[in-house]
């Protein structure tokens, strides 16, 4: 304990979670380095630069609420924020807490390893240099750890390639070229009216479709943004106690005890709200009934087939192999009318898959699809992969890595793991699923009253029990599998089961619990003087 370090705290990742922590951390007195690979602050929004992106949830409750300045000062344009304008915030967040003079750009982070004599973490950068630090946060993120689809042929492509997470900074022109999409989760879908207006010949390669639920995007007027100003706080812990993080009304009946006319008459009325009021406000069983969610999906292949001319393309739209919930549900915003524009091609790789990519283009089947531009939206090593992608090195030189492998995907409330002694995850494994700039500022929150409390106490670290991490698996086993998320989202491979992803085990990446209870489970850490927490020592206070 007595060894010098570089610093109290280093954070890895500039993002929504880096920002936090950075905040959180400085403010108990911690001298604290943000590091980032990029040279932007960011994190996912740095990176996701790709036509289309925004978010899904509503500005009223994507955003912190624990600075009153930044609170005062910001102004939303936009009911669902374009990509640049949450870069935008997140910036201004930067400077208006003046987090950069603590931020090193350009960094990134090829292993950490902790030293058990020394009780010290050594980064070692990319460019071969180390730093010391007694906590290490990952704010690496959840979905940022992109992956390429296992086709023949990927990398002979000759025309511009890109992906959803790794689109270039000045953005790439589409006008007239044929461009083909490989991917329809959230991100594919966003692309996917955008790119209809720009491009020539546009082919979507469809594998399995998704539920979407369309919205429309209004301007944010002064009166709604003085609103906000006015009831922060409200609104915030109105998502704070939702299952999902938003700020909304909880649902009142089952889908199952209301009439057939009652239950249109609701989804009518959501649907057109838009967005995850449909999923969140309708009723209250959609995620843990699967006659619940089957009304739900439904509902939308009507949807589907009323807005889309053709009803042969409808039918390939319109998900029949799992139902609503089964994976995470996009925002769509005319997603399904693009498909009227007579240069957008819908191509089904479901009946028949993508053969291999060819040095012009796209082949299914016998046919070559000619492209100039091919993108792919193929989705992420979700929730695991920024962790398990470089050594972080605990107790006897074990990673990550190996321990997850091993051992199964084990920490305690996704914070920490046994055997990394002061190694924190803002959004680790294992935490909510939910609208994420809620359990990423509680999240900090916590992380500052416990490493407060750990140095008031001279509790020289924090590491999971191996009792806590049985028993949080196991209830995150439990929660998920009362959910239509396990059996609908098996069907679907979903990336909160690992299914997207070919290899690796299916285990619930997220916790399904509802982020209220996931809170309250802190709290009670918290309050139980964070025993949880104190593997490998006998603490007195
Ligand atoms: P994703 O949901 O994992 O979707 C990946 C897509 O790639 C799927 O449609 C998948 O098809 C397809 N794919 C993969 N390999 C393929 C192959 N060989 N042939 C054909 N298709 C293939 O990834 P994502 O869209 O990037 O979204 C991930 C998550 O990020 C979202 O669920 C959301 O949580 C978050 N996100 C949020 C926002 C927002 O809030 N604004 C925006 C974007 C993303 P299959 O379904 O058949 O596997």
């Amino acid at each position: 304990m007595t060894s010098k370090r570089d610093y109290d705290a280093i954070v890895i990742g500039a993002g929504f979670s880096g920002l936090a922590m950075l905040h959180h951390l400085r403010e108990i007195g911690l001298s604290t380095l943000v590091v980032d690979g990029e040279d932007g602050v960011g994190g996912t929004w740095w990176v996701n630069r790709y036509p289309g992106v925004r978010t899904d949830s509503e500005y009223s409750y994507y955003s912190f609420s624990f600075s009153k300045e930044v609170r005062d000062e910001w102004t939303w344009t936009e009911r669902y924020p374009a990509g640049a304008e949450v870069l935008k915030y997140l910036n201004f967040v930067a400077d208006r807490l003046d987090l950069r003079k603590d931020i090193r750009l350009s960094t990134r982070v090829d292993k950490a390893v902790y030293d058990e004599d020394a009780n010290t973490w050594t980064v070692h950068l990319g460019d071969g240099s180390t730093l010391t630090t007694t906590y290490l946060v990952s704010g690496m993120g959840v979905l940022s750890q992109a992956i390429f689809p296992a086709i023949d042929g990927i990398d002979t492509f000759q025309g511009e390639k890109y992906h959803s997470s790794m689109w270039p900074r000045g953005g790439a022109d589409l006008t007239g070229k044929r461009v083909g999409l490989i991917g329809l989760g959230a991100s594919g879908i966003q692309m996917v009216p955008e790119i209809a207006k720009a491009a020539g010949d546009f082919y979507v390669f469809q594998r399995t479709p998704n539920f979407i639920v369309e919205t429309t995007n209004d301007p944010v007027t002064e009166e709604e943004m003085a609103y906000l100003r006015d009831h922060y706080d409200e609104i915030y812990e109105k998502a704070a106690n939702h299952p999902f993080g938003v700020a909304m009304e909880p649902a009142e009946h089952s889908a199952l005890e209301v009439s057939a006319e009652e239950r249109d008459r609701i989804f009518e009325s959501k649907w057109n709200e838009g967005g995850f009021h449909f999923a969140n406000e309708c009723f209250t069983d959609l995620a843990t009934s699967h006659e619940a969610s089957e009304l739900a999906s439904e509902f939308i292949r009507k949807k589907i087939h009323e807005i889309v001319e053709d009803q042969a393309v409808a039918d390939l739209l319109s998900p029949t192999t799992y139902s609503f919930n089964g994976k995470r549900v996009p925002t769509g915003h005319n997603y399904y009318a693009a498909f009227n524009k007579p240069n957008v091609h819908l191509i089904d790789v479901a009946s028949q898959p993508i053969s291999r990519i060819s040095e012009r283009g796209v082949v299914v089947g016998d046919t070559e699809y000619e492209l100039d531009v091919l993108i792919f939206a193929t989705g992420f090593d979700a929730m695991t992969g920024t962790l398990t992608n470089i050594d972080i090195v605990g107790r006897g030189g074990r990673t990550l890595r190996e321990k997850w492998l091993a051992d199964g995907l084990k920490s305690n409330l996704g914070i920490n793991a046994n055997g990394f002694p002061n190694f924190f995850m803002s959004l680790g494994p294992q935490t909510p699923y939910s609208n994420l700039p809620v359990p990423i500022q509680l999240g900090a929150q916590w992380l500052q009253r416990a490493i407060a409390w750990a140095r008031e106490n001279d509790v020289p670290f924090l590491e999971a029990t191996p009792e806590s991490e049985a028993w949080w698996m196991e209830e995150t086993e439990r929660a998920g599998k009362a959910t239509v998320m396990y059996s609908e989202g098996k069907k679907a491979k979903a990336w909160f089961l690992g299914d997207n992803l070919p290899g690796k085990p299916e285990e619930f990446q997220v916790y399904m619990g509802g982020g209220q209870v996931y809170q309250q489970f802190c709290r009670a850490a918290e309050a139980d003087g964070y025993r949880s927490f104190l593997a490998n020592q006998s603490v007195k206070a």
